[in-house]
Parts: structure tokens; sequence; C-alpha cells
């Protein structure tokens, strides 16, 4: 989708777990090459937010449309094949295998033979195919020069982004984000928000759910507050920042 493009609607969306309500009546939206930063103190839902925006588990009420398509109730793999692609808290590298080879197997997701199948059936001109689609993503990032060490020898910060372009390999629209910052260096923070605002600029959605303020204050276009799974405030980040609701939910007044 061009830059500036409504690409995700998210509309009066519920979770339920039995008589929790993890995410309740959330409303928000997101443009093509737009960075929005999710925000909000332990528990308030934004984890659950993210796993209904990727099919990991449905929403008990309200409609989420992608590019067109509702996606609130729609197979994880099938809303992946649409164009969104998450990154995890946690790094889940194959940390013996290469940097290529790990981008080659988020090259994979798109495809629309299953995952393991292909790993271990591939012929060898759609491998040379993934390869190639995997360096490019590579060098987008600036990690081409490390293509083929091990994925476990990269610094964590490398690692991170090597992550992204593994999840870029599936030539996603929306990336999500969960936490991208987290243990990193300072220097390693501005590599990893240079990339992003690239990223951006490219025309792909960021979607980020961080805690270090500083971080994300800088990163983002714009900025959604949730608390006990509602929206309490939504705008720039010197709005935000000034937003009294906001600065109660992390007081926990
Ligand atoms: P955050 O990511 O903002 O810290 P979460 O989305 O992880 O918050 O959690 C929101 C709320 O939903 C919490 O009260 C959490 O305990 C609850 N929750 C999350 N996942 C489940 C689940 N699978 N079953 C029951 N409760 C859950
Ligand atoms: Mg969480």
């Amino acid at each position: 989708p061009e830059r500036g493009t409504e690409l995700l609607t998210v509309a009066g969306v519920t979770k339920r777990f039995g008589g929790l309500i993890a995410v309740n009546d959330v409303s928000f939206d997101l443009k093509a090459g737009e960075i929005l930063g999710l925000i909000g103190p332990n528990g308030a839902g934004k984890s659950t937010l993210f796993n209904l925006l990727t099919g990991i588990s449905p929403a008990t009420a309200g409609t989420i449309s992608f590019a067109g398509e509702r996606i609130e109730r729609m197979a994880s793999r099938k809303i992946a094949r649409l164009g969104v692609a998450r990154s995890f808290q946690h790094v889940l590298l194959r940390s013996d295998m290469s940097a290529l080879e790990n981008v080659a197997v988020g090259a994979h997701l798109r495809s629309t033979r299953g995952y393991l199948s292909a790993l271990l059936r591939l012929d060898r001109r759609e491998e040379e195919r993934l390869l190639a689609e995997a360096m490019r993503q590579l060098d987008r990032v600036g990690l081409a020069h490390l293509a083929h060490e091990p994925a476990g020898s990269l610094a964590l910060g490398q690692q991170r982004i090597l992550e992204i372009a593994r999840a870029l390999a599936a030539d996603p629209a929306l990336l999500l984000l969960d936490e991208p910052a987290a243990g990193l260096r300072y220097r390693e923070k501005q590599e990893l928000a240079a990339l992003l605002s690239k990223l951006g600029e490219e025309g792909v959605a960021v979607l980020v759910v961080e805690h270090d303020m500083n971080f994300v204050m800088n990163l983002v276009d714009r900025l959604v507050v949730i608390s006990f799974g509602q929206k309490i405030s939504e705008g720039a980040p010197t709005h935000v920042q000034n937003d009294v609701a906001v600065q109660e939910a992390y007081l926990g007044v």
C-alpha cells in the first residue's frame, strides 16, 4: 500500500479470558508508513492485543480490518500471508544457523507450502531464490557483512535487527514489534530506531510495544496508551506525555 493510506483499523475490540477483560473496547488505526507506539503499564493488555492482531487468539468482540480484509477471526498463517509480521520479545533465532539462513526461513513464510516440509524438501532453485531474497533483506537492514556468521555469534542488537530482517523477508506491510529495545545498549537502540524510521519511509507500518520511553518518544509518529485493557490516551508523543490520565495510570493513582 502507498504511504499514508489506511492499513489497519481496530474497531471496538474486546478480549475476555473468562471473567477477565484483558482488552476492553479498543479502537485505533494505522496508516502505511506510520510508526505507532503502544504503551501502558504491565498487564494493560498490550501482548493480548498483539495476539489478536496476529490471529494467535480470536477477538471476543469488535472488528479488525487489515488491507481491506477482516482478520479478527482469521488464522494466523493467513494473516501472516496477508502481510502482518511479528517479532517477539525474546529473540527466536536458530543460533547455530547462519544469519542468512535465518532470514531465508522468514522468506518462506509467505509461500503456500508448510514451513517445515518446505525446510526439508526445497528444490535447489527455490532454495537459491530464498537465499537471494534473504541477502536482499540483510542488505536492507545493514547486516549483509554478517550473512555467513552463526546467528548466535552476533551481538544482541544485531540479533534483534536480524529478527526484523527475518520478519521483513515475508514482505509485510505491517510489522509488530514487542519490546525491540529491551536489553540493548544505547548505541544499539539508536541503530534500531534509525532502521525503523527507514522502514517507515519505505512505507512499512510499524506498531511497537516498548517500555523504554526515551526510545519510543523519539521514534514514533503517534502513541496509543492502554491501561486495564482500555485506551486512555492517543496522539503525538508530546500530547501523551502531558496527558494527566497517562501520568495517573503510570503512577497507579
Ligand atoms: P501486557 O502485555 O500489557 O503486560 P497482557 O496482554 O499480557 O498485558 O495481559 C493483560 C491481562 O490479561 C493480564 O491481566 C493477564 O494476566 C491477562 N491474560 C493474558 N493472557 C491470558 C490468558 N491466555 N489467559 C488468561 N488471562 C490472560
Ligand atoms: Mg506483554
